[in-house]
């Protein structure tokens, strides 16, 4: 079915009219189809005394009913028939139906760096322009996924760019959020690490802190993967100041050099994950994850080795390839799943280096088939993060780093 949508032209940057063939809706007006179910007219709201949050294994059934206060209906969107194709007639529709294009591109990304199946997935629910009231405070101007509810995108209140449902790359974000979810965490409601590492403050949670870290930048990453064309040619890594501040966009655009320092290192290993995520410093060890992963796409040596034309654009494909294999899966003894349900009890061995026991970085190095990639991933994880060979025992001894960051 031929749709018209917002797509974003890279060329002249911004969103523009496209007409696209959408593959998986069975309807058009409800905008309900394989890849997504949207939902308008929801309202949730909580209390943050609300007894059912505070249990220790929260029921999830329980909670939902207990924080819903209109569980939603199928959106009706409006469309004019011209030349064969549906075109959305006010902007919530335009709104509604580039949010269902979002997801099925989504879903196609993950397809083909990982052969994700939708059924493996399931179709995401996701609720459109809910009421969202916590404690009182209402919420605007926001897009995340929960486990418990799905997607969600609030109301617009200040921000004055490009809608958060609109932005392709947003969407990614939240999706690998899922896909994480999914992978890592078994599709959890309320991840086992999450509950076994939370402690109350000020006890130190490094553990908890780094698991959120690198699930933002993984997000990050596959984010700005869902906004590539379909060779990986052309990405566009700045996707969030396209909605967000500018300055917010930056601090997390994946292009730009993000460097670990000495200070960030000791945030993640001794704050309280309350404090920690107060103050937005998992986007900030996500930045440093996200950052390295895409420069080691562009190493001269990984580039030389490729014969497919453009090369940027496989290395950046077998980059995305590697990061999904890396979360792992409830077959696969190796990966980030198996890394973080073997440290379930000691949380401060949930390591990004592996000074101690295999860490993160090591676990998305081991995950390279190909040894030049695997190279590439060390030096500049080695420039990024600033450690040692010994911090990184899966890379080859003969590692240098880039030389970009100064530690
Ligand atoms: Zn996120």
């Amino acid at each position: 079915m031929d749709m018209v949508v917002l797509v974003y032209n890279p060329g002249v940057q911004r969103y523009e009219p496209r007409r696209v063939q959408i593959k998986t809706l069975n309807d058009a007006v409800a905008l309900r189809g394989s890849a997504a179910v949207l939902l308008g007219e929801a309202k949730f709201a909580w209390e943050s005394g609300d007894q059912a949050l505070k249990k220790a294994q929260p029921d999830p059934d329980e909670l939902r009913r207990a924080i819903t206060e209109a569980p939603g209906e199928p959106v009706t969107a409006s469309f004019l028939e011209r030349d064969g194709a549906l075109v959305p007639a006010d902007f919530h529709s335009l709104n509604l139906a580039t949010l269902y294009y979002n997801f099925e591109r989504a879903a196609d990304f993950f397809s083909r760096i990982g052969g994700l199946e939708q059924a493996e997935m399931g179709t995401p629910q996701a609720y459109y322009f809910p009421e969202m009231d916590i404690s009182g405070i209402g919420s605007a101007d926001n897009a995340f996924f929960m486990p418990l509810l799905g997607f969600l995108f609030l109301p617009f209140d200040a921000l004055q760019k490009v809608p958060l449902a609109i932005n392709g790359g947003v969407l990614g974000h939240e999706y690998s959020h899922a896909v994480f979810n999914l992978k890592v965490h078994d599709k959890e409601t309320f991840p086992e690490a999450d509950l076994e590492w939370n402690s109350p403050e000020p006890e130190a949670t490094p553990g908890l802190n780094l698991l959120a870290s690198i699930d933002e930048g993984i997000a990050d990453l596959f984010g700005t993967g869902v906004t590539c064309s379909e060779d990986f040619s052309v990405c566009d890594p700045a996707f969030l100041a396209l909605s967000l501040p500018s300055r917010m966009g930056t601090e997390r655009q994946l292009d730009l050099p993000h460097c670990m320092t000495p200070p960030l290192l000791e945030h993640l290993a001794e704050l309280n994950y309350t404090d920690f995520s107060n103050a937005a410093l998992e986007y900030e060890v996500g930045s440093v994850l996200a950052s390295a992963m895409w420069r080691a796409t562009s190493d001269g040596d990984l580039l030389q080795s490729i014969s497919a034309e453009p090369a940027a654009a496989f290395a950046r494909s077998l980059m995305f390839q590697t990061l999904y294999k890396a979360l792992g899966s409830s077959t696969s003894s190796i990966g980030l799943r198996a890394l973080v349900a073997s440290h379930l009890a000691d949380q401060a061995n949930f390591r990004l280096d592996s000074s101690q026991s295999k860490g993160v970085l090591d676990t998305i190095v081991d995950a390279a088939d190909d040894p030049i990639l695997k190279a590439a991933l060390c030096r500049s994880f080695l420039d990024r993060f600033g450690f040692t060979l010994d911090q990184l025992k899966s890379c080859p001894g003969s590692s240098t780093a880039y030389g970009e960051c100064s530690h």
